[in-house]
């Protein structure tokens, strides 16, 4: 069984029928067994299924017409292994509402110079072939992806897994469902932003609850249940002797684990998988979640603190796209800064920090809370684990959406931190602080970002221009004269092409 289960992506070969059946008997053979190779392939984390070859206007149309109506079909794989005149693609790709990647390869990798003779080169004559599909995409003014390569190659099958994971992103976008309990932090500006739009351009629904529904969920958490959630607790995470042994820290305990089932239940009953809340809205909850929240993100749902929604879906999106990779992914925020030889920002939450991204097993503590909401809360408290990691931040700039990834190389802190009693994680920005945090505030980045060691910035992008929007890099390569060009330039770029 493949990581994502029951979802498929379809191998669709396109040819014609200026060959005869032979050579399309060979092509059908080809694309099934370039199919199956990928598929049984460790490399690749979906089904690949290939599908009957398309010679005419009408198969394309047809092939086109059934993935967008196949629930388990996220995306296609394109391919010319010979010759597709390409105005038959006219009418299917119009149609087409799911992603597609051109994949550019061909069935066999060598030439067998001393056998080479017509026939095999009509039938394997992707080189060209492959140039007449691209012309059609291009024309049609399709961002998409372009894979070139022998498909039975780890590099090429790394780069196929690495497009079906940001198809199955976008695929979760657009069946996503993020419950906000109360609203946005008062005065706060780029945690805010036109969820109609936001449903338009990427599918996620944004839906607002008032703290009373989920307070008779919460409330009718049991006594039994909250004593078994306990000792899922014991066994996880390092709980501190005193957390069990004092009444008043249990009960701050019992709080969490009656808030984590409740929440938990409000949300997969509702379809959600991903929820913001705000210190400001707590009526009739005991206090801010502290460890429920972590949980929550734990077991794959999306957060994002003081009603960020956008964050929110994200971190939901982020962990889609790397299930089953080695990384974590988490809501963040960047909070305070190290000005040293290396400058490097310590990030944190006041509570919601996933304990995915953590490098050690998390000390389970009692520790009060005072911004906002003056209270003792059970959280878990660790360290971000070394290694590259991305802050992924996604704004509404008033007329559209924006994308805003920053490369950053997280390290283990240089010592302890033991008055610090929330889960962090210290990082050093690509190419550097001093570029990268001036182009992320001239792009209008937000202070939250979903924050993943499982995603690349190359997937963001692809994400990105699945969902038709900008997408801004900062890495190695970002120089802050060139950016502010860039930022320019994609004004003018999506001005024009959003139109009036
Ligand atoms: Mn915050």
């Amino acid at each position: 069984m493949k990581v994502y289960g029951d979802k498929e992506v379809w191998l669709v070969t396109g040819s014609q029928h200026l060959y005869g059946p032979g050579v399309l008997n060979q092509v059908a053979e080809n694309s099934q067994l370039i199919a199956a190779g990928l598929t049984a392939s460790n490399n690749l984390s979906i089904k690949i299924v290939a599908q009957d070859t398309v010679k005419t206007p009408s198969e394309i149309l047809a092939v086109c017409q059934a993935a967008n109506s196949n629930p388990n079909c996220v995306g296609l794989i394109l391919w010319m292994h010979t010759f597709s005149p390409a105005k038959m693609w006219i009418s299917g790709l119009r149609v087409l509402n799911k992603p597609y990647m051109h994949l550019h390869t061909q069935f066999n990798a060598a030439l067998p110079f001393a056998e080479i003779n017509m026939h095999f080169m009509n039938l394997n004559q992707s080189a060209h072939g492959d140039r007449e599909f691209g012309h059609i995409s291009t024309r049609l003014r399709h961002d998409r992806k372009i894979i070139v390569g022998h498909w039975a190659t780890d590099s090429v099958q790394k780069q196929i897994d690495s497009w079906c994971r940001v198809a199955m992103g976008w695929y979760e976008s657009q069946n996503l469902k993020v419950a906000r309990f109360g609203d946005n932090m008062r005065q706060v500006s780029v945690t805010d932003g036109d969820k109609v739009s936001a449903q338009i351009q990427f599918g996620f629904e944004v839906h607002a609850y008032g703290l009373g529904d989920l307070q008779e969920v919460v409330d009718a958490v049991t006594e039994e249940q909250v004593a078994a959630q306990i000792e899922i607790y014991k066994k996880e995470y390092d709980v501190a002797p005193i957390v069990l042994s004092d009444a008043h820290q249990f009960q701050m305990l019992k709080n969490e684990a009656r808030l984590e089932l409740g929440m938990y239940k409000f949300l997969t009953e509702g379809g959600f998988g991903a929820f913001t809340n705000c210190f400001e809205n707590l009526t009739g909850l005991t206090n801010l979640p502290g460890l429920a929240t972590q949980r929550l993100m734990q077991l794959g749902i999306g957060y994002g603190g003081e009603g960020d929604w956008k964050t929110a879906a994200m971190v939901r999106i982020a962990k889609v796209m790397s299930k089953g990779r080695a990384g974590g992914s988490s809501f963040m925020e960047d909070y305070t800064y190290h000005f040293g030889a290396v400058d490097q920002v310590l990030g944190a939450h006041m509570l919601e920090v996933c304990p995915s991204i953590a490098a050690a097993k998390p000390k389970l503590e009692v520790h009060l809370h005072t911004i906002g909401c003056r209270n003792d809360i059970a959280r878990l408290i660790f360290t971000g684990k070394a290694g590259p990691a991305l802050c992924i931040s996604l704004i509404d700039i008033g007329n559209r959406f924006r994308m805003i990834v920053n490369e950053v190389d997280t390290v283990t802190p240089p010592q302890e931190l033991p008055n610090l009693p929330v889960a962090k994680a210290l990082w050093e920005p690509r190419p550097n602080l001093e570029v990268a945090a001036a182009a992320w505030i001239h792009a209008g980045g937000a202070h939250h970002s979903a924050y993943t060691q499982g995603v690349t910035a190359d997937e963001i992008v692809d994400f990105a221009e699945m969902a038709g929007i900008e997408t801004l890099v900062i890495g190695e390569d970002t120089s802050v004269r060139n950016f502010k060009t860039e930022l320019r330039h994609n004004a003018a770029y999506y001005h024009l092409k959003d139109g009036v």
